[in-house]
């Protein structure tokens, strides 16, 4: 016999109000409770809203500061849905940024089989320091390519039991994580601490992450690596 069909959710109209009374309540409490690290976030919008160039990534600019707020929610609810699923594959990778690269056009970064790997060119270098972590925990990383659920996809081919790393900002670090998971590979991320790429700076500069965060994440996996223990 046919088992019955579970039926993930049914609404009403009672839903519709009770979900705009949360989401108010959220967004009022969110922005009142991030308002320092958003509050550059509503000039940028209206400078870009007047901007009447035809950039291509003018939609993507024109992101107001609730949809961050959101993008935020929607990371952290991953990290915790994913974490457990996260620890218990054997392999790593990082997803890296361009704009953490301190060398920008000159970053000596090289092709391999499975993506772009940074040559550790430059000792200052925040992606080089990162992967000076990660080679503690035997990690790869690869810089983050346009279609990364195809990326992480062919990263699972060679390593079966994968999960990834994502370093980005609030409007991609999220929707990274969900190429992973189309990817079928669990992630968790960590923010650039603030923009600099060419969406959003006329002159791009190096961007940064918190390492330690990385590390911590690494650590939390795999235990201390063999040096520190
Ligand atoms: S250290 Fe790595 S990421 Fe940084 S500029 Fe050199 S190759 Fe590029």
């Amino acid at each position: 016999m046919a088992e019955k069909p579970i039926i993930t959710f049914r609404i009403d109209d009672n839903f519709y109000d009770k979900l705009d009374a949360f989401t108010k309540k959220i967004l009022h409490e969110g922005l009142e409770l991030f308002s320092e690290e958003f509050k550059n976030i509503d000039a940028f919008y209206l400078k870009t809203l007047h901007d009447t160039s035809d950039r291509s990534d003018q939609t993507f600019r024109q992101t107001p500061k609730q949809l961050y707020l959101v993008e935020a929610i929607y990371y952290q609810v991953f990290e915790y849905i994913n974490r457990d699923a996260f620890n218990k594959t054997k392999d790593t990778v990082l997803i890296l940024p361009d704009c953490m690269s301190l060398m920008g056009d000159k970053c000596e970064r090289k092709q391999k089989r499975l993506g772009k790997v940074c040559t550790r060119c430059a000792p200052n270098c925040s992606i080089n320091k990162i992967m000076q972590v990660a080679d503690k925990y035997g990690v790869d990383g690869y810089f983050s390519k346009r279609k990364l659920t195809e990326q992480i996809q062919r990263i699972k081919k060679e390593k079966q039991s994968l999960a990834v790393i994502g370093i980005s900002c609030i409007l991609t670090l999220a929707s990274g994580m969900r190429s992973a998971k189309e990817a079928g590979v669990p992630s968790r991320g960590v923010y650039l601490n603030f923009t600099g790429c060419e969406h959003w700076a006329d002159k791009p500069f190096t961007t940064e992450t918190m390492i330690d965060r990385v590390e911590a994440i690494l650590e939390e996996k795999y235990g201390l690596p063999h040096s520190a223990s």
